[in-house]
């Protein structure tokens, strides 16, 4: 049953694009976007009108506050099991990420954690960290699978990714990231093998919008990113990948040449890449959190946006290097490591990470026609940003319904009739 009218009535500020049907911003868009004062009217889980309707059932005081898009986390990866505070202890002590991995930690020791966790446990800390992200204002996130590391636990992750959609307020989709970290009694080509042969289980699934591979040093090479565009294309699925992270690997044209959907964390990003990439249709998402909380090198944000690239921003919400959740906190750290604006921050946590998961016709602007997703911010939308770790969220809305509400004063702001 879909939830009944409601409206935001006279918000300071609501985040519009310049025009409708936009599929991502870039470029002079993002400068275009406006922050008007005004309403919003929903019916059926969706956005009816940019205008106010005092007389709907549910009446939401908007004054004082913002109105924007609810956040698209697009790249995380959940469902994973425990925490690697350890390794972060040892990172603040000048232990360089290659090493912690050579030792049996990273990826490995999130996987070892995985295989030894019931679902019950992955689901439960999993649907835990989705609430915290719906009080950040995450409507919408990426899972991914990659802990897996080998055919049955990849098939185990994509499973849990699929029942946790199904238990949490927000809509989610399934990424297969089958090359992560090269498993142990194969190399990285015999991996390669078991992916393209574990494909038709993935697909039939049902539920795996895209593949996903981590180039480096430690895991795998441009080669084998060709290899999983080729299986991505033959299976009718987007191909994403880590690329440029720890060192540069020239990932991008291979990656852009294998008709990839996003490029991930660039922190080693060359000059060259700024180009081609800001000419594709292809998301450079940036990963603000990993690298400020890894001593990582910085990727040229500011540099993409004025290139005219297609910019996302993304928690990369992880036990190992990115342990956080909260949308807000990664769009200030963005503002700050890349000089980026408000309006550029939202973009990118918002339509242009929808674009990434190939969701923008229904989600991640507002627009008349799409899933009323929609955030009510405390204050003014450049203090998002500004007040760097602290949640500006009042109200989240997930298609129509109220589904977090922060504390008695934002509840106040709501008159049912
Ligand atoms: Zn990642």
């Amino acid at each position: 049953m879909s939830p009944g009218p409601a409206s935001f009535c006279g918000a300071d500020q609501i985040l519009l694009p310049p025009r409708d049907g936009l599929p991502f911003l870039c470029g002079a868009d993002l400068a275009a976007q406006t922050l008007e004062p005004g309403g919003l009217m929903v019916r059926d889980g969706t956005i009816a009108a940019v205008v106010e309707d005092a007389g709907a059932e549910l009446v939401i005081d908007a004054r004082g506050c913002a109105l924007v898009p609810g956040f698209v986390d697009c790249h995380t990866h959940l469902p994973f099991a425990g925490w690697r505070a350890g390794e972060y202890a040892q990172k603040l002590s000048g232990v360089p990420y290659e090493q912690i991995a050579g030792g049996g930690g990273g990826i490995a020791a999130s996987a070892r954690a995985l295989h030894e966790s019931s679902d019950a446990a992955v689901l439960g800390q999993a649907a835990g960290l989705a609430a915290e992200m719906l009080a950040s204002g995450t409507t919408t996130f990426e899972c991914k699978s990659g802990y897996g590391l080998s055919r049955a636990g990849e098939l185990r992750a994509l499973e849990l990714a699929r029942e946790l959609g199904g238990r949490v307020a927000q809509a989610t989709t399934s990424t297969a990231l089958l090359a992560h970290a090269v498993p142990a009694g194969y190399s990285a080509d015999q991996w390669m093998d078991e992916v393209a042969a574990m494909l038709a289980e993935v697909v039939a699934l049902g539920s795996v919008s895209a593949l996903d591979i981590f180039v480096e040093s430690i895991a795998f090479s441009n080669s084998h990113l060709e290899r999983m565009g080729e299986l991505a294309a033959d299976h009718g699925l987007a191909l994403r990948a880590h690329v440029e992270q720890f060192a540069s690997h020239g990932s991008v044209p291979v990656a852009l040449a294998a008709g990839a959907r996003s490029v991930d964390h660039l922190s080693m990003l060359g000059a060259d890449d700024l180009g081609p990439l800001a000419q594709a249709d292809c998301a450079a998402v940036l990963l603000p959190a990993a690298e400020f909380l890894g001593g990582e090198h910085r990727a040229p944000g500011r540099e993409l946006l004025d290139a005219g690239a297609l910019v996302a921003l993304a928690t990369d919400a992880n036990p190992g290097t990115a342990p956080v959740v909260s949308m807000p906190l990664v769009i200030g750290l963005g503002a700050r490591l890349y000089g980026i604006s408000a309006r550029e921050g939202l973009a990118a946590a918002t339509l242009n990470a929808a674009w990434t998961l190939g969701l923008h016709e229904s989600r991640g602007s507002i627009e008349v026609g799409k899933r009323a997703d929609l955030l009510l911010l405390d204050g003014p939308v450049e203090q998002v940003a500004y007040r760097l770790g602290r949640n500006p969220v009042a109200i989240a809305m997930v298609a129509g319904e109220p589904v977090y509400v922060r504390d008695s004063q934002a509840a106040e702001r709501m008159t049912r009739r």
